[in-house]
C-alpha cells in the first residue's frame, strides 16, 4: 500500500500515520520529522533547514525534493509506505509521481483529514512544538491552504477524505475503514 496523508498543520497527521502504518505495516515517512531530527543533531542539512521551520516556511523544494528521493529506497514501491508531510505543493507531487513511475509504482490512495480551522490552531497551542507560537501557526496554515490544498484536486481520483473530529482511536478507526472499503 502507498498512502500520502493530507491536511492542515494541526490535524493530527503524524499521530495517526504513527498508528495507521503499524497497522498496515508499512514504513511511516515524514518530512516534518527527518527534517526535526537533521536539526537535532546539527547536521549539514539540518542547519540549512532550521530558520525555514522555525518561521513556519516551507523548506527550499530543492533540499526537500533531494532528501526525500533519498528516502525512498529502490525497495519502497514493493514495501509500501505512509508519506506524512509531503508533497506539500503540486510541485512536489509532480517530483513524487516522477520518482514513483521510476521506481514502477504510484501513490494508490490519499487520506485527507478535514478537520475545522479554529480547532486545527486550538491543539497546536495546546501541543507547544517549538513552532507552534501563534504568528507561526497562521503562517502555516495560510500556507496549507494556498499550497497544499491545490493538491485536493490533482489527487481527485485517488482521494479519500476522513473527518479527523472526536479521539484519536475514532479517528484511526475511520481511516482504517475508508482505505479497506476502497481498496
Ligand atoms: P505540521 O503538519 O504541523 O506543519 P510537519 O512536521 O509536517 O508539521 O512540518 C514541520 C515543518 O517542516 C514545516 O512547517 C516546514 O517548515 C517543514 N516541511 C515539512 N515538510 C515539508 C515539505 N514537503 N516541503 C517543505 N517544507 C516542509
Amino acid at each position: 500500500m502507498r498512502i500520502l496523508i493530507v491536511g492542515p498543520p494541526g490535524a493530527g497527521k503524524g499521530t495517526q500515520a504513527a498508528l495507521l502504518s503499524a497497522e498496515l505495516g508499512v514504513a511511516h515517512i515524514s518530512t516534518g520529522e527527518l527534517f526535526r531530527a537533521h536539526v537535532d543533531r546539527r547536521s549539514e542539512l539540518g542547519q540549512k533547514v532550521k530558520q525555514y521551520l522555525d518561521a513556519g516556511a516551507l523548506v527550499p523544494d530543492e533540499v526537500t525534493n533531494a532528501m526525500v528521493a533519498q528516502r525512498l529506497t529502490d525497495d519502497v514501491c514493493r514495501a509500501g509506505f505512509l508519506l506524512d508531510g509531503f508533497p506539500r505543493t503540486v510541485g512536489q507531487a509532480e517530483v513524487l509521481e516522477n520518482l514513483l513511475r521510476a521506481r514502477d509504482c504510484e501513490i494508490d490512495t490519499v487520506l485527507e483529514f478535514d478537520v475545522p480551522e479554529d480547532q486545527v490552531v486550538a491543539r497546536l497551542l495546546a501541543r507547544g512544538r517549538g513552532d507552534d507560537t501563534e504568528d507561526v501557526i497562521r503562517h502555516r496554515q495560510q500556507l496549507y491552504r494556498q499550497e497544499t490544498a491545490p493538491l485536493l484536486s490533482f489527487y481527485a481520483e485517488r482521494l479519500v477524505t476522513v473527518p479527523a473530529v472526536g479521539s484519536v482511536p475514532e479517528v484511526t478507526a475511520r481511516a482504517l475503514h475508508a482505505l479497506r472499503t476502497r481498496a
